[in-house]
């Protein structure tokens, strides 16, 4: 039986490893591409012996040549928590832009549709709220978030370019904040630094005052609207994520209940240009692929806690 072929960048990170299994159950064949700078190679190690997956280890800012057919091409790689990007910041760069360049010109040369991981942080400190896919954004270029929300603003353009000047088949997907297994414990984002702080008896740290608001989705409400944004024919970006919005002194007092911790908060010092609301209008999504979140955030931060005590 025919199997298309998928290759997916950043496959052993968070997400292109969630996204690697549901290829795999789709009836996909995976090549996953990592250099495992802020991958995983835990993350796919139950893939290994499946005759449908390979793994490659290559920094995709680096010409890449794969031999064979190749029908879908998803774009992953890419530090992408704030703590990272700012210890990488040329290399978060560089995967955006001759990254997104090297994929590219792989899915032109192998005819594949390309799939591009953008984010909600190409609307940078937002002005307008919930955000919808007409907004340009509020993104400084110089800060320390710029490295990242410049490249993916650059990713974007690019996508387009080669779809609208190559005729290359094209999807642009605008994450919002996700969670769920598979998350680093260290990679500094509000969850895991939140449940591994409270699973260690420690102070939760809420930067701020807290009243900054996030919207989180669990991992596989993710994966699901990504692949169905992969099978449809929408070439503009497409939101996906959860809107239900929480201030972080909310969710950190979720996490201090749910995990029975006797920690308290303590108020740190807010990141420059950390965004003050973010919630993802996700009517098109719902429109164009009948698409949206299932799982409500008491019963993701449950399977999530699991798996971070196991961690721990
Ligand atoms: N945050 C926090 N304490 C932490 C880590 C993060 O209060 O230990 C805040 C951070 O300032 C931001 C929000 O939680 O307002 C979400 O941060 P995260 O790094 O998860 O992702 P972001 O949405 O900023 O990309």
């Amino acid at each position: 039986m025919f199997k298309p072929t998928a290759v997916v960048t950043g496959g052993a990170g968070f997400l292109g490893s969630h996204l690697c299994d549901r290829l795999l159950a789709e009836g996909f064949k995976v090549i996953c591409v990592d250099n495992l700078i802020t991958g995983n190679i835990n993350n796919i190690a139950h893939l290994t012996g499946n005759e449908n997956f390979s793994f490659v280890k290559h920094d995709i800012t680096n010409y890449i040549f794969l031999p064979g057919r190749i029908d879908y091409i998803l774009h992953f790689a890419s530090p992408a928590s704030p703590i990272d990007y700012l210890k990488l910041p040329i290399q978060t760069l560089k995967v955006g832009s001759l990254g997104t360049h090297k994929v590219l010109g792989l899915a032109k040369e192998k005819k594949a549709r390309m799939l591009l991981a953008s984010t909600s942080e190409v609307y940078g400190d937002p002005v307008v709220h919930p955000q919808t896919e007409d907004y340009w954004g509020n993104v400084n270029p110089i800060g320390p978030r710029g490295v990242y929300d410049e490249a993916k603003r650059f990713a974007e353009a690019m996508t387009m370019a080669y779809h609208r000047y190559h005729g290359v088949e094209t999807r642009i997907v605008r994450i919002f904040n996700t969670y769920g297994p598979r998350m680093r414990l260290d990679d500094g984002r509000a969850l895991p630094e939140f449940v591994g702080q409270a699973l260690r008896g420690e102070d939760l740290t809420v930067f701020g005052d807290g009243s900054q608001t996030r919207s989180f989705c669990y991992v596989s409400d993710l994966v699901d609207g990504i692949f169905k944004l992969l099978m449809s024919n929408e070439t503009n970006p497409v939101n996906i994520g959860n809107p239900a919005e929480i201030t972080i002194k909310q969710f950190a007092e979720e996490i201090i209940n749910l995990t029975g911790t006797k920690s308290k908060i303590a108020y740190k010092e807010l990141p420059v240009d950390d965004p003050k609301v973010r919630q993802p209008d996700i009517t098109k999504a719902k429109k164009i692929l009948g698409w949206e979140p299932k799982v409500d955030r008491f019963e993701g931060l449950k399977i999530t806690l699991e798996y971070f005590k196991k961690m721990i």
